[in-house]
């Protein structure tokens, strides 16, 4: 049946699905991908790489590693995606043609595009762009050292990191090693942008803050509530778990304001004849809250359950505590209060109870819809109160489940990357070198920006990641960057962070090798806590002057602090490192045999499949969450004229398909129907409220600036809400900030849309 039919006969609010798009998500289209690519002058090094034994680069869902490029850590094949693909192209151009730099001055740099930056091809050599210069210039590894040697003698306080998941584990614990030495807690990382509420609630409440379901345990699950997930293209190899899962009778039920087709039905490789070409249904049940309003639903789902008696209240009692704060706030929120904040019907807040409390073992999971919002802790705890209530944390099948993105991002975290380093690590480490850690308390990614702009940071190093792009007010982030007098990048290919976020009086680019390449192993950790080993690999790239991560860290931190109480040198065997990974991170201990053992390893302590969880009574804490609110600004607060026809909705900005964070492999949507990135997805209802039609072009602002010639796309969006590609769209807003978590509401964002530019009404 077409699913298109399916979804306008199931939500009215989609009547207007739009005809020009994919009756299903994945298909054939993804079959035609690889032929193009292993059929292309690279496809024998593309073929080379995927089934190298190491980790895919791309999303944390993760595959790969010892068990070779195609199989799970279940040993199931046929496991590697097409996004796979796109990262492993993109790493295997050749290098960028030093002509590039030599030839364009920065200001014709800074015009590129993402996805024209990403197409230069490979960073070969280091580079340097000095005060007053307009033109990057190779430089000497000698001076690369020499000035970042000087650029960290400076306060502790004054000195930062950003770092994103493409990196290893061990190239992440010697970052965050030579900025402790250092005395600095200035340890902002990606994941302050994308999973830290996860994090930050599920650890309040469980006592752990990563995913307490392992992939063995997905399997036995027989219903699972993806919410604010795009997985279908973010994280693909999940549409194989939902498929086996509806074909084991378990239910789906998706929840976001957009209607993604691909979490309708997905045609899935891994199903050649049954699911590819015909697709697999993939959602029993689709709800459509406003952007942020999740706990209001939550809270509706909870509310039903009461009235019907289904709390299982032994388990709340036994397991929980707080619980009775959680029930009470459910009992005396109104229905009305819920279904105006939310905006979903009550009979269908009813359906997802009933799917949940008829289910033996739920999963709950989630992704950047839920932790993208002003009150992204409160969703995650609204979402784990659902679970407990149910029972359906820390049994086999069942439990919290964020799915993240980048593929070692959450690695990241517990190499102790992050502002928030746990007591036990502190302590490990202040054994290993013999003294106290006093560590203030230091700038996660949005307090980096805050404090830079404020003149408060002289150097950062990032080691990966695209710090100005991934930052709401590109303005703000260009600024900022700018009063820092050195930033060093290390990367693999060049991104607009290298054109944009330039340093006051230098601006050094690294060339690292792509993770396959490296000339030792590393490791990296899954979103489902499942460490990976890495084979060393060599590069394609001729004449080029790259370097490891874990060297160009060794160097530099052994020229900062010498050999005691540390000897850095000897870490630049990757062996040693994983050796103090072992002796300091919990759960880490098997990482000490790796290298002899080549066995890869579930952390210990992540996956619940009991209810005692590790807190200091065992017991989860339960948090009562109150509703959003939701209310948008005003036409005035924008500074339109009323007699302009205009609408005001809650904008949300998200990565189109093709696309890996800020890095964009292709500049069309065709799953949602979007031919460019300067679009805006709006549903039609809303679009005729301020007299625009299908294809016209408007001005998109918000509170930092507005984007104009936008084009109108209608498109399977609910009412009151609207999606354009981040990260273009972040030039125009500040976003609230979730103050427990630090991460910004990149998905709900107060926008008006109108036709004309503001300057000439
Ligand atoms: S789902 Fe994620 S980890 Fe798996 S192959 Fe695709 S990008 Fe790689």
């Amino acid at each position: 049946m077409d699913a298109k039919k399916i979804i306008n006969q199931s939500n009215p609010l989609l009547e207007d699905k739009n005809d020009a798009t994919p009756n299903i998500g994945g298909g054939l289209p993804i079959i035609e991908y690889w032929a193009k690519h292993t059929l292309s002058p690279e496809g024998a090094k593309l073929w080379q790489t995927l089934l190298h034994k190491s980790a895919c680069l791309s999303c944390a869902w993760g595959t790969g590693g010892q068990k070779g490029g195609f199989t799970n850590e279940n040993g199931e094949k046929l496991q590697r995606c097409m996004q796979s693909v796109e990262a492993i192209s993109a790493e295997i151009k050749p290098s960028v043609p030093a002509a590039i730099f030599t030839e364009n001055t920065i200001e014709q740099l800074q015009k590129l595009t993402s996805y024209e930056a990403d197409r230069l091809g490979r960073l070969s050599f280091p580079m340097i762009l000095r005060e007053g210069q307009s033109h990057y210039a190779r430089i000497s590894w000698q001076e690369v050292y020499s000035i970042a040697t000087d650029a960290f003698q400076k306060p502790p306080e004054r000195v930062a990191s950003y770092s994103s998941g493409r990196s290893s584990n061990e190239a992440a614990y010697l970052l965050q090693l030579m900025m402790r030495v250092l005395g600095s807690n200035n340890l902002a990382d990606c994941s302050d942008l994308c999973h830290a509420p996860s994090t930050t609630g599920l650890k309040q409440m469980f006592g752990s803050g990563t995913s307490m379901v392992s992939l063995e345990n997905l399997e036995k699950s027989d219903c699972v509530v993806l919410i604010g997930s795009n997985a279908a293209y973010n994280n693909p190899r999940v549409m194989n778990e939902l498929i086996k899962l509806r074909d084991r009778g378990g239910k789906v039920i998706v929840i976001n304001p957009i209607v993604e087709i691909g979490l309708v039905k997905f045609g899935s490789p891994a199903f050649p004849i049954k699911s590819l070409v015909p697709g697999s249904d993939i959602a029993n049940l689709y709800l459509q809250p406003l952007p942020g309003s999740d706990v209001a639903l939550f809270v509706g789902i909870q509310k039903y359950i009461i009235e019907q008696g289904l709390v299982k209240a032994a388990y709340l009692e036994a397991h929980t505590e707080g619980w009775e704060a959680v029930l009470e706030s459910a009992t005396s929120t109104s229905w009305e209060t819920i279904t105006n904040t939310c905006s979903v019907a009550k009979s269908e807040i009813e359906s997802a109870a009933k799917l949940i409390t008829s289910s033996q073992a739920v999963v709950f999971a989630w992704a950047m819809g839920v932790t993208h919002q002003a009150n992204g802790v409160d969703n995650v705890f609204s979402i784990a109160n659902t679970a407990l209530i149910t029972g359906n944390a820390g049994k086999a099948g069942a439990g919290t489940m964020p799915i993240r993105g980048h593929s070692n991002v959450q690695g990241f975290g517990s190499m102790g990357v992050t502002i928030h380093l746990k007591k036990e690590i502190k302590t490990a480490l202040e054994k290993l070198l013999g003294r106290s850690l006093e560590l203030a308390s230091g700038y996660d990614t949005r307090k980096l920006i805050e404090a830079a702009d404020a003149g408060k940071v002289d150097t950062l190093i990032c080691l990966g990641g695209n710090l100005f792009s991934a930052n709401p007010d590109s303005t703000q982030a260009k600024r900022a960057l700018a009063k820092i007098d050195t930033v060093i990048y290390l990367a693999t290919k060049p991104n607009l962070g290298h054109f944009h976020g330039l340093g006051k009086k230098n601006t050094i680019v690294i060339p690292v090798f792509a993770r396959f390449e490296n000339p030792h192993k590393t490791t990296s950790e899954s979103g489902n806590n499942f460490v990976r080993l890495s084979d060393e690999g060599t590069t394609h790239l001729k004449d080029a002057d790259l370097i490891s991560e874990v060297e160009f860290l060794t160097q530099l931190a052994h020229r900062l602090h010498g050999v005691s109480p540390i000897n850095w040198l000897k870490l630049q065997n990757p062996q040693y490192v994983r050796q103090l990974i072992a002796q300091t991170i919990p759960g880490y201990e098997k990482i000490a045999q790796i290298d002899e053992t080549k066995e890869e390893f579930t952390i210990s302590g992540r996956i619940f499949t009991k209810p005692k969880f590790p807190t200091p009574s065992g017991k989860a804490i339960m948090f009562a969450t109150p509703l959003p609110d939701i209310t948008l600004p005003t036409p005035e607060d924008f500074g339109v004229s009323e007699s302009v026809p205009n609408i005001v909705i809650a904008l949300i900005t998200a990565r189109s398909y093709s696309q890996h964070n800020t890095v964009v492999y292709k500049l069309d949507d065709k799953y949602r129907g979007m031919p460019h990135r300067n679009c805006i997805l709006m549903n039609h209802k809303d679009a005729e409220k301020a007299n625009l039609g299908d294809r016209a072009l408007v001005t998109v602002q918000a509170d930092a600036g507005k984007l104009e010639n936008v084009e109108v796309i209608y498109g399977s969006v609910r009412q009151g809400a609207a999606l354009m590609f981040y990260p273009e769209a972040n030039a125009i807003f500040k976003a609230r900030i979730d103050v427990r978590s630090g991460t910004p509401a990149f998905k709900r964002v107060g926008a008006i849309v109108y036709a004309q530019p503001i300057s000439t009404l």
